[in-house]
């Protein structure tokens, strides 16, 4: 039964000529897939949809050519041709009774137009503001460019309706859409019209949502997504003249989409932002207008939905994280099964797929964007093959996950971890600072396991090749993980780095298990994604003086794909770390580490008392290779397979491990495909 406070969030809701069933709404994001991979984002709007959300978005939609976000893979709306493949999305949105949206974006001063090679147009002249510092300047819109682009919205408006949705977002937030740039003083300062004087600023999306009204604002609803702070000083649209900009314009769209400030700030990581950070800034907001704000913040807990909406801060409870880690979180919410909630980590796995353009992974939901390139279900497993019994070594993310899909397939697993809890490196990562949330990786899996009656799992267990060849389990899947290496063996070196035995050498794995270094530390980041900073972070604060040494012109320079490698930077600073940018450790002394710059090769020292490497990771493969020296005994034990996945095949993010845990349930029993291509994908037809 539902916990009758969540009542609230099943309420209907009106937005201008439309009705949602529910407050849940999915706001528009990314995946890494969009005009590339049209069927796999459709049908992952698609599992959204049956989930129980009341609206679903696209990701942003480019509506004109002479507008694009290049190199990011997002969705066009350019001509006519476009519509088959938006309407394949509004159709899978729509199939589970979900308003369907579609996000209209027009880049101006942000799209560097690399493919279609015109020439940006912005409120204002200017460089393009891209993070990669593009060299292209936008050139301002005159007063025919200013009418043009209203007729661009309105083709856009008429072809999203030809195409199926019932919602247009007209994207003005993040520093991304042109909304934001005529409004913010910083992109707007133009002498006519359409600038100086708020009300001047606000002409051209009142102009917009006028133009969209008339074309096809009978059946569809208006919505506009701004940032409740541009967080670039007075200049920039702050969060006081957001506010009296929708006082002035109280009715102007049928919906107020509220995002935060910067994207880095919106999809803000658990590391940096809590849930529900936004709070303040929309607070009071919704008492400015008569329509519906929706908000986001990282939402997973019903009871904090129901009490902002219940407050009258929100009408809707935007998502877009929370949706992907469980696109079924609002049917849990409605059923009252809150515990089977996948929660999100705001690990942001999911917006690097964006910013590498491949496609999105995320770290709780393996099946995100695998929906109709594999076939998985968020929720349902494939049916149980003809073996019986499965053995699991190790209880890391790799193990849980694959001893959680195995058990909903209809095994019977063993689940044998040599430690005494479950999930391996998130156990002790959980433990770093600001990691928490990470925790949830192991927490969701080990409540699912305790709901399981096919599951057993042992601790204390550290296995080897004869115990296992004794069980007699049919397969035998060996996720053992892996471990930090001292040697310094990472990419700038090759082989073991020079090292004097006299200095003291750490590494994540010792600073985890509690051994930590005192004093004087250079601390040595050749990996460039989160623990290097981490491990300085909390080094710092326990009194260490430390020095942060790094190949990379970055702190975490891998962060810059999760959008926290800013914040990680500022964080260093404020704790007292030492940053040592370009260098390299050549190697280590007694007395300290010679360094080299990356540039230059020109030596240098750095005195210290404790070296920590954060290197590369060698795969804890022994038991694996032990069982494989023994093939010749397998089918005397019972033993029809034994696999190796996750950190123990190839280190890699908690996103690698659990991906692999999930496909190799998936894939047990499951035919060989040989040499075929394991997922299905779309090809360009040629012209
Ligand atoms: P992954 O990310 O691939 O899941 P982890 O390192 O997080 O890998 O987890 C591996 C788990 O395997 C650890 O909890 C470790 O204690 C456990 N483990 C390693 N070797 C054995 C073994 N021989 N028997 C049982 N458990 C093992
Ligand atoms: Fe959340 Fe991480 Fe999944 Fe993104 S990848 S939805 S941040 S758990």
């Amino acid at each position: 039964m539902r916990d009758p406070g969540h009542d609230i969030l099943f309420e209907q809701v009106r937005i201008g000529p439309l009705t949602a069933k529910n407050r849940f709404y999915q706001v528009p994001h990314c995946n890494g897939g969009g005009y590339r991979d049209p069927s796999a984002v459709a049908a992952m709007r698609g599992v959204k949809a049956e989930g129980g959300w009341g609206v679903i978005f696209t990701e942003q939609t480019e509506m004109h050519h002479t507008s694009e976000i290049t190199p990011f893979i997002e969705l066009r709306l350019w001509d006519d041709a476009d519509i088959p493949a938006l309407r394949r999305m509004s159709e899978a949105m729509k199939s589970h009774g979900a308003l369907a949206g579609i996000q209209l974006a027009y880049s101006g001063i942000n799209g560097p137009n690399f493919y279609t090679k015109e020439v940006p147009l912005a409120p204002s002249a200017g460089p393009i503001r891209t993070f990669t510092n593009d060299p292209v300047q936008a050139r301002a819109m005159d007063r025919t460019d200013i009418r043009n682009l209203r007729r661009w919205f309105v083709n856009a408006a008429k072809r999203s309706k030809a195409a199926g949705f019932d919602l247009i977002c007209l994207y003005g937030a993040h520093g991304f859409g042109v909304f934001q740039h005529f409004l913010s003083r910083a992109t707007n300062q133009r002498t006519d019209e359409y600038g100086g004087s708020l009300e001047n600023r606000a002409r051209f999306v009142n102009e917009v949502v006028a133009d969209m009204r008339e074309a096809v604002g009978d059946t569809m609803a208006i919505t506009l997504r701004v940032s409740l702070d541009e967080t670039i000083g007075d200049l920039g649209f702050s969060n006081a003249e957001v506010r009296d900009f929708i006082e002035m314009n109280r009715d102007l769209p049928d919906l107020w989409d509220l995002a935060q400030g910067t994207w880095e700030d919106c999809s803000g990581p658990s590391r940096f932002k809590e849930e529900a950070a936004q709070e303040t800034l929309v607070t009071g907001i919704r008492e400015l207008t008569a329509k519906p704000v929706v908000g986001v913040g990282r939402f997973t807990s019903p009871d904090l939905m129901a009490r902002l909406v219940r407050q009258g801060v929100l009408d809707f409870i935007g998502c877009a994280r929370p949706s992907i880690a469980d696109p079924f979180l609002p049917k849990k919410v409605e059923e009252g099964r809150v515990e089977d909630i996948r929660e999100c980590i705001g690990c942001n796995i999911c917006i690097t797929g964006d910013m590498t353009m491949s496609i999105s992974r995320c770290t709780q939901n393996p099946t995100f964007m695998e929906e109709w390139r594999k076939g998985w279900h968020p929720e349902r497993m494939n049916t149980k093959g003809e073996s019986q019994s499965v053995l699991i070594v190790g209880a890391g993310p790799a193990g849980l996950e694959a001893a959680r899909a195995l058990s909903l397939r209809g095994y019977d697993v063993a689940l044998a971890e040599a430690g005494t809890d479950l999930g391996g490196r998130v156990a002790r990562e959980r433990l770093l600072p600001g990691l928490s949330a990470w925790g949830r990786v192991a927490d969701y899996r080990a409540y699912q396991l305790s709901q399981r009656p096919n599951v057993e799992s042992y601790f204390d267990s550290r296995l080897d090749a004869g115990q296992i060849l004794d069980f007699g389990f049919q397969h035998i899947c060996v996720a053992t993980g892996s471990h930090w290496r001292a040697d310094g063996v990472a990419r700038l070196h090759v082989v073991p780095i020079p090292a004097d035995p006299a200095m003291p050498v750490f590494t994540p794995d010792d600073i985890m298990a509690g051994r930590l270094p005192g004093g004087e530390v250079v601390l040595f980041d050749d990996d460039h994604y989160y623990m290097g900073g981490v491990i300085a972070e909390l080094l710092a604060r326990k009194g260490c003086k430390v020095t942060f040494v790094t190949t990379s012109a970055y702190v975490s320079d891998w962060t810059l794909n999760t959008l926290e490698q800013a914040a990680i930077h500022r964080r260093l600073v404020e704790a007292g770390v030492r940053i040592v940018l370009n260098t390299g450790v050549a190697a280590i002394r007694a007395d300290g580490v010679q360094t080299a710059c990356s540039y230059t090769g020109a030596a240098g020292h750095i005195g210290c008392g404790a070296v920590v490497m954060v290197a590369s990771r060698l795969p804890d493969d022994a038991l694996f290779r032990d069982l494989m020296a023994r093939q010749a005994d397998w089918a005397d034990a019972g033993i029809a397979s034994v696999k190796v996945i996750g950190d123990a095949n190839a280190p890699g993010p908690i996103a690698w491990a659990t991906y692999a845990g999930h496909r190799y349930a998936r894939a047990l029993d499951m035919p060989d495909i040989g040499d075929a291509l394991p997922f299905r994908r779309e090809v360009t037809a040629l012209a």
